[in-house]
């Protein structure tokens, strides 16, 4: 399952995080969900419920953030919001360059 093993390693460098601050619990945790990342967002709250088991981040809050896709065209140069992987919105060409959004980031945590 695609959003449990991102979840799985984004609980990994958030207890590494919070390891290292001296913190004794993760309260909420942000995630920035880029719009081409396949990710489910009710199956992506519940894959990461699963990997904070037994974490310092168990029963943390999660907030997702949903970050569109910035793209920019081989083509016709053209600046655009991606809304699907290959083709430019202007010139219809299959020569689109996602910057990026096309995965899941740690924007930022609380701990406590
Ligand atoms: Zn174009």
């Amino acid at each position: 399952m695609h959003e449990l093993s991102l979840c799985l390693n984004a609980v990994e460098i958030i207890t590494q995080q919070a390891r290292r601050s001296g913190a004794q619990r993760v309260t909420g945790v942000w995630l920035e969900v880029g719009a081409l990342a396949c990710v489910e967002e009710s199956a992506l709250r519940f894959s990461f419920d699963m990997a904070c088991r037994e974490t310092l981040a168990q029963g943390c809050q999660l907030h997702i953030i949903h970050i569109p896709a910035q793209a920019w065209c081989w083509n016709c140069s053209a600046q655009v919001v991606a809304t699907r992987y290959d083709e430019c919105p202007q010139c219809h060409l299959p020569t689109l360059h996602i910057e990026r959004s096309d995965g899941v980031q740690i924007k930022s945590i609380e701990v406590e």
